[in-house]
């Protein structure tokens, strides 16, 4: 449920809020120029309740009721984009924000290479693989810990942030304490536990598409981690199982502007995992700027064909800087920077 206030006074909308926190409900008030929209979430019966009353008080414009099943991410409940800050590196607004790095963290000489290619590209926020979700139990799982301490390192040779995956909540209280914001991918996207746990630390969260999610799945993911009380969420369109046999995944990049009109998240495309080729990766980074993404997470290797991880879909470091020489002007054309 939304509360709209026309013209009211902070009392007014005080007077509200309370209100409502009396009832045991929770608010997230939106502030904007002529109008004030208080979003309403928790027990439907008791929001019921509470309409009749909310309508008539001082300053109420009308009461809506939100019809999706998720609240809190939807543009309904927050109309304008929400930025995410990431080691103070913006993420949504004007800008396109280049997440790149390794599938993984391999070693310190690999780590340093690839992180010093990103800075020197433009790059906006290094990546990397510590904790690795692998199909297989006997492929390469990562670095763990000694992965982590090597981000740090990166992130204070070059100054980018760094972001990095945590498949349980032993590994997020790691991740949390090194990296700049937190991943989870596209096989958690469903790990509810995992999702309210990253809802209630204060990182920012890079949250991956399941490989089967509709969108409204995705978004509901995304609701658990905001109804937990972190709103610093970017959604990462990464590709779902497809019939095409040419590619890794079918790269969805018409869940861009699905997805900006459903909620205020900043949305980005991962054309890495989306093709699984790295040929592919420069079209596909292409058609995700013009389709109005908010950034792109790239994977870089400085030699992917000895990558222990997705060497196949990495593009090496001279391939990446004419990937970022040829993103800009197209940018530049939607009327956005890099
Ligand atoms: C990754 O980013 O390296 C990764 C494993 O991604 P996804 O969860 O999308 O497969
Ligand atoms: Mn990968």
């Amino acid at each position: 449920m939304i509360i709209v206030m026309a013209g009211a006074t902070e009392g007014q909308v005080q007077a509200v809020v309370e209100r409502i926190h009396k009832a045991g409900l929770h608010t997230h008030v939106s502030v904007g120029v002529a109008r004030t929209v208080i979003g309403v979430v928790g027990d439907d019966r008791t929001k019921e309740m509470l309409r009749e009353s909310l309508e008539v008080a001082p300053g109420v414009e009308k009461v809506v009721a939100i019809l999706q099943p998720y609240k809190l991410v939807s543009r309904e409940f927050i109309p304008h984009d929400t930025v995410v800050t990431v080691g103070g590196r913006a993420i949504g607004g004007t800008q396109v924000a280049i997440i790149a790095g390794p599938c993984s963290v391999e070693s310190r000489a690999q780590i340093l290479a690839t992180a010093d290619a990103v800075k020197a590209a433009g790059g906006a926020i290094l990546r990397g693989g510590a904790f690795k979700p692998r199909t297989s139990p006997y492929a390469f799982q990562g670095l763990e810990e000694e992965g982590l301490r090597l981000l740090v390192e990166a992130r204070e040779r070059t100054g980018l942030p760094v972001v990095t995956e945590a498949m349980d909540a032993e590994q997020l209280d790691q991740v949390v304490r090194y990296a700049d914001m937190v991943q989870i991918g596209a096989r958690n996207m469903q790990n509810y536990p995992l999702l309210r746990a990253a809802g209630r630390q204060k990182k920012p969260v890079l949250l991956k598409r399941g490989v089967s999610a509709t969108l409204e799945e995705l978004l509901l993911a995304a609701e658990y981690i905001l109804s937990e009380g972190n709103y610093q969420v970017v959604l990462c369109e990464r590709g779902i199982r497809g019939i095409n046999g040419n590619t890794r995944y079918t790269l969805d990049l018409s869940a861009v502007p699905v997805l900006k009109g459903l909620t205020h998240l900043p949305v980005i495309v991962d054309p890495s995992h989306g093709t699984g080729k790295w040929r592919y990766v420069g079209p596909m980074a292409r058609a995700a700027v013009a389709a109005g993404a908010d950034g792109l997470m790239i994977e870089v290797h400085p030699d992917p064909a000895s990558a222990l991880s997705d060497g196949p879909q990495s593009l090496n470091l001279d391939n990446f800087a004419a990937l970022m020489a040829s993103l800009r002007p197209l940018a530049g054309a939607i009327g956005r920077g890099m």
